[in-house]
């Protein structure tokens, strides 16, 4: 692959001005996006807030009202799903009840012509890929859940198509088979290097599986940017308090460089916010430092409420004193011991101030 370009990595799929009426309702409002080849890309958000049918638009199940979309430099916008170039997985399996498990997985492969030894061959193959061996002649039924679903994903990737969609492929499942599957398809994206988009509400699937994360929210994308991007770096107080746990604390712009939290000044920098306006103050459970003793100026006094065990951490919930406010604290075992953290007890508070995150009031 001798050649200039090398550097720059292909797009895959390209929505321009999307939109999405269903009658009065504005399901996706001028949605624009670049997803590129070999990427594992997520659409995380509530209920509601757009991702299936903006995952529906790419595969042609659903017409946008307005705007483009391109596959591979192609104008796929208006092809009908059996011309546009992707296999699907839905959160209900979806498999042919009365066909074998080979029969499903060759279905594609049959409707496109293929000779009966490169079928079989195929369906070896992909039931290898996805640890199925030997249950060809087996009907959905005699599967669980999660073999199910893998075998909806080996149809998905029989003709190789150059897109994968996903749509909630691991929410029908319980925990356990949940995450050994979300592995499972992580590694076999990446083993094939199949451009991907999957639907999710779940925070955790996005963070671990997703390449770059779009964060929807009432049809518009709030942040597009890498999980550690979208988990350190929120632009806006829907994502951080989305993505992650985060302390959303309401505070007043004092001054170029601080807030006041109540009648407490804290320094960090309120970018374009202008003096005298609300903001939200956001830090993390695990970025507040907690102490017994009042050792830094600027420490928030405050008083133990609640204490969760959450296995390999505490999760330690404070009022604090000077202002009806409660911030949420995650500590290590060991230092929760040292300092004997229960209910009642009466500790100290750091904001770091290279942790504070200042956001526009929503
Ligand atoms: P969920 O996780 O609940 O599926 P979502 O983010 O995937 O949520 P969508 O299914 O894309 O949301 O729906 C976005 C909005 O559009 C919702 O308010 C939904 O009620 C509405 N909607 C979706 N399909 C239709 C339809 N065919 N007719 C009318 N409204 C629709």
């Amino acid at each position: 692959l001798a050649g200039s370009h090398h550097s720059s990595p292909q797009v895959c799929l390209k929505i321009e001005a999307l939109t999405k009426q269903f009658g009065e309702f504005t399901a996706l409002k001028t949605i624009d996006l670049e997803i590129f080849e070999g990427e594992f890309v997520c659409f995380l958000g509530p209920s509601g807030c757009g991702k299936t049918t903006l995952l529906r638009a790419i595969a042609g199940l659903e017409m946008q009202s307005s705007g483009r979309i391109f596959q591979m430099d192609k104008e796929i916008s208006t092809l009908p799903p059996q011309k546009r170039d992707f296999g699907i997985v839905f959160q209900s399996y979806a498999l042919f009840p009365n066909l074998t498990i080979a029969d499903n997985i060759a279905y594609g492969l049959k409707s496109q012509g293929y000779c009966k030894t490169r079928i079989r061959e195929r369906v070896q193959e992909l039931l290898t890929l996805i640890g199925l061996e030997g249950s060809d002649a087996k009907y959905p039924a005699q599967l669980s859940g999660g073999q199910q679903q893998r075998v909806a994903l080996a149809r998905a990737l029989a003709t190789e198509p150059g897109l994968l969609l996903l749509d909630e492929p691991l929410s029908a499942l319980d925990a356990r088979v949940r995450l050994h599957l979300r592995q499972q398809i992580k590694s076999l994206q990446q083993a094939l290097g199949v451009t991907t988009v999957m639907v999710t509400h779940d925070q955790e699937e996005a963070l671990t599986m997703a390449d770059r994360i779009v964060v929807m929210n009432h049809g518009v994308i709030e942040q597009i940017g890498t999980p550690k991007e979208i988990y350190r770096h929120p632009v806006n107080a829907f994502v951080a308090g989305f993505v992650g746990s985060m302390n959303l604390l309401p505070v007043e712009v004092a001054s170029a460089s601080g807030v006041l939290l109540g009648i407490q000044h804290l320094p960090c920098l309120p970018h374009e916010i202008n003096n005298g306006d609300s903001a939200c103050l956001g830090i993390r459970p695990e970025e507040v430092v907690l102490t017994e003793q009042d050792d830094a100026s600027g420490s928030l006094e405050a008083r133990v409420v609640h204490v969760e065990y959450l296995g390999s951490f505490m999760r330690v919930t404070c009022d604090l004193l000077m202002q009806e406010q409660q911030v949420v604290v995650d500590l290590q075992h060991t230092d929760a011991e040292r300092m004997n953290i229960a209910v009642g007890r009466d500790v100290f508070l750091q904001l770091p101030q290279c942790y504070c995150r200042i956001f526009e009031q929503q």
